[in-house]
């Protein structure tokens, strides 16, 4: 029988993982990206294993503080006015989504993945030379006052409805886990099944490695345009160079929707950029990943520094980025961790794809079942990826996947299905 062939467009976490289980699986794998070693979402985000985040971004009442984080220039949120008409259709659906039932159906789909993430995820790790990269320390989620607190519970219930396991803490408890935190910590929650790598960086540029090393071909290009050809697909890149495979896997991150508008699959997909900063030589230590609840940011001990990350800027995916944003972070940061030193920090932005509904896309597109979507992983793309790797495994060589991927079909966003 003839080897399967398969292209992969992208080599972020997702497409590198997808080329994983391809290649375990024997098929002969080619990852094609215009600049496959350099920096992209999967490289630079907050290293966190976020295997307890089910909650979708659209959930009920948000509406009431959006207008104040929009306020903030610096703050969670931000809108680039020139880019808002487009996103129009996105933020319809976004609305829509955030009733009771849409977020327990999207907590549902997003549990299943999240389950399975370290049946997935460890082995890989395993087999690549990740294994002492990994750390399950779980996190700590703090809060400045009791309100705040209360303000989650119904989140945290839901959390726990759907096995995520946790430990509300006091404001001494918090201090004796993580004493870098200051007095300004009020309540927290321990979740223990949450962990965090040592460099996003390197966890992509190792499984990289490992991929040729075994097999794998990576070719540097711009993909232009995708075809399917009936019994496979071919892509073309800028300059002229055309590829054929049996199957063809769009795994381009924020960049993916145009490949799926050329198969004729209208997808909704934004550019929500993040921001950090990592500080080789914070002053403090922490032991594992931190979420500081109420101003919407996460600090992370990776290998390289402390990694102090988030905001959400959706401006498009040609906007420059505005760096303000990493340093006013540090800033923040510092309300909580007074003992942290600002010096020598590196800022980094990243765009995530972003989807309205928090899920990602993932499975056949309408044009052939030889072209598989595997993209819109938004906030959870590291520690999702392995798992749409085994997925996508299983699609591409006719298994059945463990889990309903109808929550994940790009046909969710076509306007025939829309209610
Ligand atoms: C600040 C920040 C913090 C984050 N923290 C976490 C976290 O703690 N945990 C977590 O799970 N997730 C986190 N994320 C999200 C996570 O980083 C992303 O979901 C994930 O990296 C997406 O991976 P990807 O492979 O889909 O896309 P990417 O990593 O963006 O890779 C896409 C690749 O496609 C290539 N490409 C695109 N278009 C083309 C084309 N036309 N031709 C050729 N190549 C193309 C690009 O060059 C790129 O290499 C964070 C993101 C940000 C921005």
């Amino acid at each position: 029988m003839a080897v399967t062939s398969v292209i992969v467009i992208g080599a972020g976490i997702v497409g590198l993982s997808v080329a994983f289980e391809a290649l375990q699986s024997g098929a002969s794998v080619t990852i094609v990206d215009r600049d496959p070693a350099g920096d992209k979402a999967s490289y630079g985000n907050a290293g966190g294993i976020a295997v307890t985040e089910v909650i979708p971004a659209s959930v009920p009442g948000l509406w009431k503080k959006v207008p104040f984080w929009l306020l903030d220039p610096l703050g969670p949120l931000a809108l680039r006015v020139g880019h808002t008409p487009q996103m129009v259709p996105w933020l319809w659906r976004f609305a829509r989504v955030g009733s009771a039932s849409e977020v327990g159906r999207i907590s549902k789909a997003l549990a299943s993945i999240n389950s399975r993430v370290y049946d997935d995820l460890v082995p890989l790790f395993n087999k690549v030379g990740l294994a002492g990269d990994l750390f399950r320390r779980g996190a700590l989620t703090v809060y400045e006052t009791e309100n705040g607190f209360l303000r989650d519970e119904h989140e945290w219930e839901i959390k726990r409805a759907l096995g995520v396991e946790m430990q509300a803490l006091s404001a001494r408890e918090v201090t004796d886990m993580e004493p870098a935190l200051g007095p300004i910590v009020q309540r927290g929650v321990f979740t223990p099944q949450w962990s965090h790598i040592t460099d996003p960086k390197k966890v992509v540029d190792v499984l990289r490695m490992w991929l040729v090393a075994n097999g794998a071909k990576i070719v540097q290009g711009q993909v232009d345009r995708v075809y399917s050809t009936g019994d496979g697909a071919e892509i073309a890149l800028n300059g002229g160079t055309t590829l054929a495979a049996t199957k063809l896997v769009i795994a381009a991150g924020a960049w993916s929707a145009r490949f799926a508008r050329q198969l004729g699959d209208r997808v909704l997909l934004e550019s929500e950029r993040g921001y950090n900063t990592t500080i080789a030589a914070p002053g403090v230590t922490l032991e594992r990943e931190v979420i500081f609840a109420d101003r919407k940011f996460v600090a992370t001990p990776l290998s390289v520094g402390l990694r102090i990350g988030g905001a959400a800027e959706f401006g498009g995916l040609q906007s420059p980025p505005n760096f303000k944003r990493s340093k006013a972070l540090v800033k923040l940061a510092k309300l909580y961790l007074p003992g942290l030193r600002e010096q020598g920090g590196v800022e980094w932005a990243g765009h995530r794809p972003a989807t309205p509904d928090s899920l990602p896309v993932i499975g056949r597109s309408s044009a052939s079942q030889h072209i598989i979507y595997a993209f819109g992983h938004g906030h959870l793309g590291l520690t999702q990826g392995p798992t749409t790797g085994k997925i996508v495994g299983d699609l591409l060589f006719d298994r059945s996947p463990s889990l309903d991927l109808s929550p994940f079909s790009a046909a969710r966003f076509s306007f025939r299905k829309e209610k």
